[in-house]
């Protein structure tokens, strides 16, 4: 677990017993059990990250709306995808969909680079500016169509794709390390979506199924892929 800058710190004072209490009754209750994900989840203050009509709802355990027509997720799920992605320290990792950037922060309490595209520059923008004001310094917001990844930054230990797609973008996994592990909303854009984790071998990519989710679509014009086992 990375040092907490100071406003991190002081910010957490603030809400402490709400945020036990999601980490309690929406997470452990609900079967995330690795106490890193739980610290990272506990050093993150989501109402810094919600819309400030919503700011009462913080610590509810659900996604909520935010800018540009789109949803900041569901802390369960930003911890089922951190849990499933078994994080180490020295990880380069890869998001698709910064969204609200509140996984963005909560990744960045778990690894040493969190890399994150979005492509409304309003939410790179008001992202950037949360990340900074909390000091968080080891996250690259970029705009721009995540399906393609970050070629200069490749390859990476771990990537969370926040949208739903049918199908993967290959460059996404050429992106990936031998090793490497991807989990992504798998599905249509209605309510077939399936969050998968995607471990890559020497030999192809293993297959887990983590249960039914629903995200926003992964709008994309790349080329796509489905990994076979
Ligand atoms: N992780 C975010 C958070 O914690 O707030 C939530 C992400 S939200 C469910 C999905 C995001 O993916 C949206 O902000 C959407 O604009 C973005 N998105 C969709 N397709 C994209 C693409 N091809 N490239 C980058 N971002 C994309």
């Amino acid at each position: 677990m990375r040092d907490l800058p100071s406003k991190l710190q002081g910010q957490l004072s603030i809400r402490r017993a709400e945020r036990a209490r999601l980490i309690e009754t929406g997470l452990v209750q609900q079967g995330i059990s690795d106490p890193a994900v739980l610290a990272a989840i506990n050093q993150v203050p989501r109402e810094f990250f919600v819309d400030p009509e919503f700011k009462d709802k913080a610590y509810h355990n659900r996604a909520l709306p935010i800018a540009s027509g789109q949803t900041i997720s569901q802390p369960y799920i930003v911890a089922l995808m951190a849990e499933a992605l078994q994080l180490t320290p020295h990880f380069r990792l890869l998001e698709i969909g910064t969204g609200s950037g509140y996984a963005a922060a909560v990744y960045a309490q778990l690894v040493d680079q969190v890399f994150t595209i979005e492509r409304h520059d309003f939410l790179v923008n008001l992202s950037r500016s949360r990340l900074e004001e909390l000091q968080i310094e080891n996250v690259s917001v970029r705009c721009g169509d995540g399906s393609f990844g970050w070629p200069e930054a490749a390859p990476f230990d771990a990537i969370s794709i926040a949208a739903a797609t049918e199908d993967i973008p290959k460059q996404l996994l050429n992106q990936l390390t031998i090793g490497g592990k991807l989990v992504a909303p798998i599905g249509d854009q209605q309510s077939n979506q399936s969050l998968i984790c995607f471990k890559r071998t020497e030999g192809g990519f293993e297959k887990k199924d983590l249960g039914s989710v629903r995200f926003v679509p992964l709008i994309s014009d790349a080329d796509e892929d489905l990994p076979s086992d």
